[in-house]
């Protein structure tokens, strides 16, 4: 993350439990021991000394002296920055759009929530820059840290989700892809690209649709950023990025980032009238 050294680094006070979970540095060392044993050779797993190692990086209580409101640092979970991603909203605050999340779930009033913090910044503005981010002791989910990354963005078109058109609309959908898919392929293939993207439309597999209203002046909120586990799954490979088509049947290659919030699929929507309104998280 491009930040400001002599900024204080984003942190949770949500009361939750904070002691248990895993290392941040075993769910990195582990990734790092079964990268290299897939490089080695994809079809035998872990040596016995590299298994033996990974057998010790168990859920444990593993930060005891943490209180349950002791500050601990958000995860960096990604930064985007408008020349790549021109599709960007310009909230008047910056050109680099900034996202972090506590690496637990376990804020909001069912408790299972996630917390994501966002922030915009001029990227010119930055003086020296922090050499390393903070990262917390202990995660509640291995999920929750992602895997460095560097973004190839790729523009697509979206179209609303099946469930979200008029009725008629529908029909016609339904007609056209005939009696067997009855909008699966619109589903799959041609309204809401999987993967992590920008902008685009709202998937609602697990609810249906609903209204999505600012908290403050009732707009409707828009997509800004969705999260999710995979970039592609066998329904929907339509969508796979053109430089990863090539390689796409190697092991990692639809889940770069190793990150799975929520039930997957992670959206962060924000006020298109005012970026100072209060964000809402849309798990689907
Ligand atoms: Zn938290
Ligand atoms: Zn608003």
């Amino acid at each position: 993350m491009l930040w400001p050294a002599d900024e204080p680094w984003p942190v949770c006070t949500v009361p939750h439990k904070r002691g248990s979970g895993f290392r941040h540095a075993d769910v990195l060392r582990g990734r790092e021991i079964l990268a290299a044993a897939w490089r080695r050779d994809p079809r035998s797993g872990p040596n016995a000394e590299e298994g033996e190692e990974l057998r010790g990086f168990r859920r444990g209580r593993h930060a005891p002296h943490l209180a349950d409101t002791d500050p601990v640092p958000l995860l960096a979970a990604t930064q985007l920055y408008r020349r790549d991603v021109p599709g960007l909203p310009d909230t008047g605050e910056g050109d680099l759009l900034q996202v972090f999340w506590c690496g637990f779930e376990r804020h909001g009033d069912s408790r299972h929530e996630p917390y994501v913090r966002l922030r915009w910044r001029r990227a010119g503005d930055v003086g020296v820059p922090l050499a390393a981010a903070p990262v917390p002791e202990v995660v509640g989910r291995e999920e929750l840290v992602p895997s460095p990354c560097v973004v190839h963005p790729e523009e697509v078109v979206e179209y609303p989700y099946f469930a979200a058109l008029a009725p008629p609309l529908r029909e016609r959908i339904a007609a056209w892809e005939g009696p067997k898919d009855a909008g699966d392929r619109y589903i799959s293939e041609l309204s809401t690209a999987p993967g992590w993207k920008t902008g685009g439309h709202l998937a609602w597999p697990l609810t249906g649709p609903r209204p999505v209203p600012c908290s403050v002046c009732g707009t409707e909120l828009a997509p800004l950023l969705t999260v999710d586990r995979t970039e592609w799954d066998p329904s929907t490979t339509s969508w796979i990025p053109y430089e990863d088509r090539p390689d796409a049947d190697t092991l990692w290659a639809g889940t770069p980032t190793e990150v799975s919030p929520g039930r997957g699929r992670l959206t962060v929507a924000v006020c298109p009238r005012d970026a100072g309104h209060p964000m809402d998280l849309i798990v689907q």
